[in-house]
């Protein structure tokens, strides 16, 4: 008798430890957001993508995510803005330090392995920032011999291990603004990734006349919201989210706002249609 008391009791708070972990806040099962706020991951050091200059954060990539932040019923001022460097991408996420990452992040099968991605939202492509005054690269066929920097756990960063190994040599930091004073003082050759990053870089202040753009892609970027692998119902969200955001106009105002400034205009394949979460 009083032990299946005491089994109900247990049985009772099992469940009631069970119903409070469900409800608390930026849980998994896509029921992050509402009021509980949100975690997420962006660039600290990427103009015109994710910013952060003393306590204001800006971007293509800040915008894209306050919009998913609004529609998962999180207001601006309960976004935690976490930084994520391209190599810390998949464990932030996996490891729940963040409910998800908007961070010219590139949809690719390697990391879906790891991640769930929703998008994409923008295609980018992979180019080259050189020095102003350096007419030798013209694109990755005039590579030989030259030094590169990129940064670590990145697709552009593979690439160029894929394709240009045997002539090129590789500097790898952990971001790629590192990459700039390496480029400025003749370190380095060029610094290579996504146009739209390169771009926003060669258009600060700072840097005017320093460095120019090749423009001459060679790789297909797509970028996704990456978040918790297998978070079916997140994933659903975020990709309605950012289908509203498309055909309200929002993120082609977004990206004309950020990009725009430094003379970026999206190249082929934007807009992307988003893929369906799986
Ligand atoms: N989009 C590429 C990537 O996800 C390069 C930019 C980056 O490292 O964030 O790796």
């Amino acid at each position: 008798m009083k032990a299946r008391r005491l089994g109900a009791v247990a049985a009772a708070a099992t469940l009631a430890l069970t119903l409070a972990a469900c409800g608390s806040g930026s849980g998994g099962g896509g029921g992050a957001g509402g009021d509980g706020g949100l975690k997420v991951g962006i660039k600290f050091d990427q103009p015109g993508l994710g910013l952060k200059k003393g306590t204001e954060y800006s971007g293509m990539d800040v915008d894209v995510a306050k919009y998913v932040a609004k529609e998962l019923g999180t207001s601006e001022d309960k976004i935690t803005w976490v930084q994520a460097p391209s190599a810390q991408r998949e464990n932030l996420i996996s490891t729940g330090q963040v409910d998800f990452i908007v961070a010219t992040y590139s949809i690719t099968d390697a990391r879906k392995e790891k991640v769930s991605f929703a998008g994409p939202y923008f295609v980018a492509g992979q180019d080259l920032l050189v020095r102003a005054d350096d007419s030798s690269i013209t694109g990755p066929d005039s590579l030989n011999g030259k030094k590169l920097c990129s940064v670590k756990g990145s697709t552009s960063a593979q690439k160029v291990k894929d394709k240009f190994a045997q002539t090129v040599q590789l500097q790898e930091f952990g971001t790629y603004s590192e990459c700039l004073p390496a480029l400025a003082t003749g370190g380095v050759d060029a610094l290579t990734t996504d146009d739209a990053i390169l771009a926003g870089f060669a258009a600060q202040p700072e840097n005017k006349g320093k460095f120019k753009l090749v423009g001459k892609p060679f790789s297909v970027e797509n970028y996704g919201i990456g978040l918790k692998k297998g978070d079916t119902a997140l994933c659903q969200k975020i990709t309605d989210a950012i289908k509203k955001m498309q055909s309200d106009g929002s993120l082609d105002k977004a990206i004309s706002a950020n990009l725009g400034p430094a003379n970026y205009k999206p190249g082929p394949g934007n807009p992307p249609t988003p893929a369906a979460c799986s």
